[in-house]
């Protein structure tokens, strides 16, 4: 795959991120400046994080995410191992072993995602998360 193709992927995923960001800034009414989009991205999703930051910054540009930063969570590979008959990290993204038991774990539970974390708005100086998930650690 040439460089073109994946900075075109990482664009596309970028458009979308602004498209949903956008839909929830104007659902919350909000007149403050887009401070931040927070973003988790999974280790198997093949997306590549600097590819997405300059997609980002080039889409954004004009949009109301103007000069909002994006903030990239990895999420760690986690697979169902049967042995163990619970959610464990793997031994590596090429070996997919059940850190405890060292049983093959195929079924992949975590890694593979792209999520829209929130997106944190600048008013008067405090900064407020608006998104459409929340994280349960905000709860
Ligand atoms: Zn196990």
């Amino acid at each position: 795959m040439c460089y073109l193709a994946v900075a075109m992927h990482e664009l596309s995923i970028a458009l979308s991120l602004i498209d949903v960001a956008t839909e929830a800034i104007i659902s919350s009414h909000s007149t403050g400046r887009v401070a931040a989009v927070r973003v988790r991205v999974g280790l198997l999703s093949g997306i590549d994080r600097d590819a997405l930051a300059f997609s980002f910054d080039v889409a954004a540009s004009g949009s109301v995410l103007e000069g909002a930063r994006l903030h990239v969570e990895d999420v760690a590979v986690t697979a169902w191992c049967p042995s163990c008959a619970a959610e464990r990290a793997v031994v590596s993204i090429s070996s997919r072993r059940c850190t405890v038991c060292r049983t093959i774990a195929p079924r992949i539970v975590r890694g593979e995602e792209l999520e829209l974390v929130g997106v944190e708005i600048e008013e008067d100086g405090n900064e407020t998360d608006r998104g459409p998930t929340r994280s349960a650690e905000q709860e």
